[in-house]
């Protein structure tokens, strides 16, 4: 593993002589954008993380049962592929390795700047530089930035009544507390996701007694997870043919279930059978079963993958309680039947703090523009990366380019390559600006949103791909392969393009 968690301070000629790129986030995002970059040719670039270590989402995230749902195989970058993963899903331990080891292969410790908490990006029109200022005052310039600080990086505790009440011990699952000695303890989950349905399996072998708190009753679907054999690992060190040929498979299967996950069609049917089969398979209590039966189109919520879940709520242990909670107390939960459920510790596995925004920090464009007010109804972006007034920006994971069916890391790469088009233009053109066109940028989001409306996403259920007005800022219409289509030619004519005087 290699030491992310010193980094120098910038040296004074640093500070006063802009880099090419300065990249807010070092998770795959950041890090990737880096590597592309310096594969490219330029590698004056700095990468400012808040942490004190890299590996964003999968640094944040070690909570018990972390793990990626999409193979490894698949969710790891096509220009570094790791023939070791352990598993067809690998855990967040291993991930965070390979990142780590990422940075060790491609040399990235010199660009990484740990502990630089930005608190805003501003473009200065007088000398056409980004700037972004963190909280301790320390000013960073780029003639390029890149906003890689992911869409789900800041843990959010639920707006449930009397939160700061309770006594016990608080745990967002983004911030897991690894200190807590859960055994012998009375525990409550609160949500039922992505997250919890991953923490419920491991938290219930622990503690002496769970209680889950479900609001909405997820599509959980089989999960075909596998040792790797050594053979295999040798196979893929031997032939990294074979391994890129079981990416391709892997990606292609994905690609087909978006008919069944973005789309209603015959094959969402098939796969709402799977899940219930999965769960009539996994559950044989009937009132259950019914607690547990989603009553809205798969896909419109991210589907959850698991083996362990059901088997986990039906332990002695534990129980899942529907009632909505009504509020939280000084010793525990109540409901809204008037039961008070009482707790030693109480893990939120609620989500995160999507805001309209879409950053955490304010974003200054040309004329003083704000960002936060312009993206206020829902963001929108140009194919998801550039944002017009914000010349020389580019958008890592931005509105509209999230996958509900694929690798997110397919499409992450796609965003690198266009990206570098973008900063190589600006660097080796030695341009002034690079803005997107407010005309290409309107047309772009207008046909989003069309092909939006006839998406199971939008099809009634709440989730955090939709703002509260139901606006989908997140999520992408179509298949990887179009969304990696349109990303691969960038049209100049549908940007404004300003030389350096
Ligand atoms: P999430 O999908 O937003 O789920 C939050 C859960 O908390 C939901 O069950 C939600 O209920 C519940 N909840 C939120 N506020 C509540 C409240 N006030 N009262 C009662 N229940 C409340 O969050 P997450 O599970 O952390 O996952 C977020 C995203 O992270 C995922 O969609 C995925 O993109 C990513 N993720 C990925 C993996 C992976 O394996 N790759 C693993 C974990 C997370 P409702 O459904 O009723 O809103």
């Amino acid at each position: 593993m290699t030491d992310t968690k010193s980094s120098p301070a910038p040296s004074k000629l640093e500070k006063e002589n802009p880099a090419s790129v300065i990249i807010i986030g070092a998770g795959f995002a950041g890090l990737g954008m880096a590597i592309r970059l310096q594969q490219a040719g330029v590698t004056d670039i700095v990468i400012l993380e808040r942490a004190n270590d890299v590996g964003g989402t999968w640094r944040d995230n070690q909570y018990p049962g972390a793990a990626c749902d999409i193979p490894s195989n698949l969710y790891s970058y096509s220009f570094a592929p790791n023939p070791d993963w352990s598993r067809s899903f690998s855990g967040s331990g291993e991930i965070l390795d390979y990142i780590h080891h990422l940075m060790k292969e491609f040399q990235l410790q010199r660009y990484v700047r740990c502990g630089k908490n930005v608190v805003d990006v501003i473009f200065d029109e007088k000398s056409a530089l980004w700037k972004a200022t963190t909280s301790e005052g320390e000013v960073f310039t780029g003639r390029a930035a890149v906003m890689a600080q992911g869409p789900l990086s800041n843990a959010g505790f639920p707006d449930i009544d009397g939160i700061e009440d309770f006594k016990g011990h608080k745990i967002h699952s983004a911030r897991w507390d690894h200190d807590y000695d859960f055994r012998g303890k009375k525990v409550a989950v609160i949500g039922t996701g992505a997250s919890a349905i991953q923490i419920i399996p491991e938290l219930v072998k622990e503690v002496d007694h769970l209680t889950v708190f479900q609001r909405t009753p997820g599509w959980v679907m089989p999960r075909p997870d596998f040792e790797t054999p050594d053979w295999n690992k040798k196979l893929f060190r031997k032939m990294p043919a074979a391994q890129a040929a079981l990416r391709q498979v892997l990606f292609l299967a994905h690609e087909s279930m978006a008919l069944a996950v973005i789309w209603s069609s015959p094959l969402t049917r098939l796969a709402e059978r799977l899940g219930r089969w999965h769960l009539r398979n996994q559950v044989k209590d009937k009132w259950l079963r019914r607690q547990l039966s989603p009553s809205y189109r798969i896909g419109c919520k991210r589907v959850l993958v698991s083996n362990e879940y059901y088997p986990a709520l039906q332990r002695k242990n534990c129980k899942l309680i529907t009632w909505p909670m009504y509020k939280i107390s000084h010793k525990g939960i109540r409901t809204v039947e008037g039961v008070e459920h009482q707790f030693d510790c109480i893990v939120f596995a609620t989500g995160f703090e999507v805001s309209n925004a879409g950053t955490p920090f304010p974003v200054k464009g040309l004329g003083g523009r704000l960002l936060d007010d312009e993206w206020s109804g829902g963001a929108q972006a140009y194919k998801s990366i550039n944002v017009a007034g914000y010349p020389n920006l580019f958008f890592m994971f931005g509105p509209n380019s999230g996958p509900g069916h694929n690798s997110a890391l397919v499409y992450m790469e796609s965003q690198l390559d266009y990206a570098v088009k973008g900063i190589k233009k600006i660097l080796d053109g030695d341009l002034r600006t690079l803005d997107v066109k407010p005309k290409a940028q309107t047309q772009h989001n207008n046909a989003i949103q069309k092909r939006l409306a006839k998406t199971n996403w939008n099809s009634g259920c709440m989730s955090w791909y939709l703002t509260a007005d139901g606006f989908n800022a997140t999520m992408y219409p179509g298949f990887a392969t179009q969304y990696a289509n349109q990303m691969k030619t960038f049209e100049e004519d549908d940007y404004m393009v300003v030389p350096a005087a």
